[in-house]
């Protein structure tokens, strides 16, 4: 299964992920995690992220591009993966089709997780992530059990330097302008699904495995209630 995940920052991309790795044991492939690794490694690349991402813009192309390709390099992609965070642009999501086109592939579903961008707002300022695993909660909706650590390595928990109110205004505008013409870049081919990302989490993730097993049976088409 080649799945990508769109949605607003905040939609639910990641949580979301996790549950689609787990259950169908492909690989969750989040590029804002591997340029937040990057920056915190001090790499060349990612001392040229760290200044785009503190504003809530979108590192250049090349730049993402770039990350991505040496990511699907590895042998755990060969079964599929699931992509959160790219394509951002169109010219991502081309460079996508034409790299995958290289090995008779192709992206299979893009599934936009719709939220309101007030509901981006109120995840995005709340979310906490662990330091050490980079498990994600919510200060309300899905709360640690234990106060400010991480309930599945007991790291510390803490906010994204991204995720304050402010930045979060901006990579909304930014996903507007640049990343919504990726949804219809992919309806035009005939790959878009979307789900009611502001249901709780489990409910999500039933509504996006019916369709991806639904794909798996039949094409998603055919599947009742197809989520179109
Ligand atoms: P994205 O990867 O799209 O930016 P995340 O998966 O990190 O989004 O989720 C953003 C925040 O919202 C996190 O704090 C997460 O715990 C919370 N969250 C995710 N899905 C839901 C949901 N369906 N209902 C309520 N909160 C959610
Ligand atoms: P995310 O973890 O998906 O919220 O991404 C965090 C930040 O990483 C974004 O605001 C961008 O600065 C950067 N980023 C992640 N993926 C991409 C991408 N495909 N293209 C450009 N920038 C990206």
């Amino acid at each position: 299964m080649r799945l990508v995940l769109l949605g607003l920052p905040g939609a639910g991309k990641g949580t979301q992920g996790e549950h689609i790795a787990a259950k169908y044991g492909i690989p969750h492939i989040s590029t804002g995690s591997l340029i937040r690794e990057a920056v915190a490694s001090g790499t060349p690349l990612g001392r040229e992220a760290n200044g785009y991402i503190t504003k809530g813009e979108l590192i250049p192309d090349e730049l993402a591009i770039r990350i991505l390709h040496e990511r699907l390099k590895e042998p755990d992609c060969a079964g599929g993966w699931i992509l959160d965070g790219f394509p951002r642009t169109v010219r991502q999501a081309v460079f996508l089709d034409e790299q995958l086109a290289q090995s008779s592939s192709a992206v299979q579903i893009a599934l936009d997780i719709r939220i309101s961008p007030d509901e981006a707002i109120r995840r995005i300022s709340q979310r906490r992530v662990c330091s050490q695993c980079g498990a994600v909660y919510h200060l309300t909706y899905y709360r640690a059990k234990g106060k400010g650590v991480c309930d599945k390595c007991g790291g510390d928990l803490i906010q994204r330097a991204d995720d304050t109110v402010e930045t979060a205004r901006n990579r909304l505008e930014v996903y507007l302008v640049q990343t919504h013409p990726v949804v219809h870049y992919y309806a035009q081919s005939g790959r878009l699904y979307s789900v009611d990302g502001e249901a709780p989490i489990e409910k999500v993730f039933a509504d996006v495995d019916s369709l991806i097993s639904g794909f798996a049976a039949h094409g998603v088409q055919e599947t009742a209630g197809g989520a179109r």
